[in-house]
């Protein structure tokens, strides 16, 4: 076996705590209503827990009844990236921070009116900066 380098996944095991790399790194998925953030109600930015990357404004969060944070879209166009995720039997559109690649949650299309979105995500891949 050669020497294995120290890659990036060691370096997000290092500045991660273990439920955040389980989620971020490992597309886990924390339980409902166990999160920091679903029912959090403070203005603020949620930015991404690995990078910092600014994905969700709290002015689009919304109680969807799910114990996970909920978001009618992202903070600009391009915060998020989106992938097809056929895992665990269902057919999910997975939600990636862009910058690092990071798995966030899902979105689906059973949110509220105008953009009909529901962006699921879990409170571990995120860190509310407060405004
Ligand atoms: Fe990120």
């Amino acid at each position: 076996m050669p020497q294995e380098k120290p890659g990036d996944e060691e370096e997000w095991r290092k500045k991660l705590t273990p439920e955040q790399y389980r989620i971020l790194r490992e597309k886990g998925t924390e339980r409902a209503f166990t999160g920091q953030y679903w029912n959090t109600h403070e203005p603020g930015v949620y930015r991404c827990a690995a990078c910092g990357n600014a994905l969700f404004d709290s002015e689009d969060k919304f109680d969807s009844g799910t114990g996970w944070p909920s978001f009618c879209q992202p903070a600009a166009p391009g915060s998020v990236a989106t992938e097809e995720d056929a895992s665990h039997g269902m057919r999910r559109t997975e939600v990636i921070c862009p910058q690092c690649g990071s798995h966030l949650g899902h979105v689906f299309d059973d949110g509220p009116a105008p953009t009909g979105k529901r962006f699921c995500i879990n409170s571990g891949a995120l860190k509310l900066e407060k405004k």
